[in-house]
């Protein structure tokens, strides 16, 4: 196998392990950002079924209030109907003082309603407060995971960056700028020749290029230009 070859493909190791590291340094913050986002979403129910909880509450209240000014009317009329003279005006006052008693217990079963309301409004906000507290546990954790990994990442980069140069200064002048061009985009910039197609884009390579790679000579494929060789067992 020719130097340049080797050369390539040792440098080529290293930078594809960077790529795949700096890709996923780059997602950590879109990580954290979705974490985040799906907790907002956990709190959103929260609020929205205390919300819903208070208005049951209020509704409770209302009806309180107004089944006790009747009872205060009711109160009242009793005590004038006890000293009306006319025999058809205690009449009216006792059908007045029944009509509104029957109100009253309509408005107790209306508050009854409400207060089942309220028992359910009460399981509803204590799950989605136990799934926000589950949530929160769990962010904390993962987002430090996250962090620690980007610490370990940034590391490591700077690590195989430092790898890089040697090997980057030892490249065969004319290889060079084909690979930094190619390290740039996707694949391996150096790639085997398989059945005379090339290893990245598999399409067939003249015979031309065929011959020239199998010289060990420094050879792109016809077709996405990509750096070709053959392994020695195959030429
Ligand atoms: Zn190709």
């Amino acid at each position: 196998m020719k130097t340049w070859i080797k050369d390539v493909l040792e440098l080529q190791v290293a930078d594809m392990k960077t790529k795949r590291m700096n890709r996923r340094f780059k997602d950590i913050p879109k990580e954290k950002q979705e974490i985040i986002s799906g907790m907002e979403v956990e709190k959103g129910k929260v609020s929205k079924a205390k919300e819903k909880m208070m208005e049951t509450e209020k509704e409770i209240k209302s009806l309180e209030m107004k089944m006790d000014s009747i009872k205060a009317r009711i109160n009242d009329m009793q005590q004038k109907s006890a000293i009306v003279k006319k025999n058809d005006e205690y009449k009216a006052f006792l059908n007045e003082i029944a009509s509104q008693k029957s109100f009253i217990s309509s408005l107790e079963t209306k508050q009854l309603n409400y207060f089942e309301q309220l028992d359910a409004d009460k399981k509803t906000l204590s799950s989605a407060e136990k799934s926000l507290k589950t949530m929160e546990n769990e962010l904390e954790e993962s987002i430090k995971d996250l962090e620690e990994m980007e610490n370990v990442l940034q590391s490591e980069i700077e690590k195989a960056l430092q790898t890089r140069k040697p090997l980057l200064e030892k490249l065969d002048p004319e290889v060079l700028p084909t690979y930094t061009r190619l390290i740039k985009k996707d694949g391996e910039p150096l790639v085997r020749v398989h059945n005379n197609t090339c290893g990245f884009c598999h399409l067939k390579l003249t015979p031309q290029t065929v011959n020239d790679a199998k010289k060990g000579q420094v050879t792109c494929c016809d077709s996405c230009g990509h750096l070709i060789y053959f392994r020695d067992e195959e030429i």
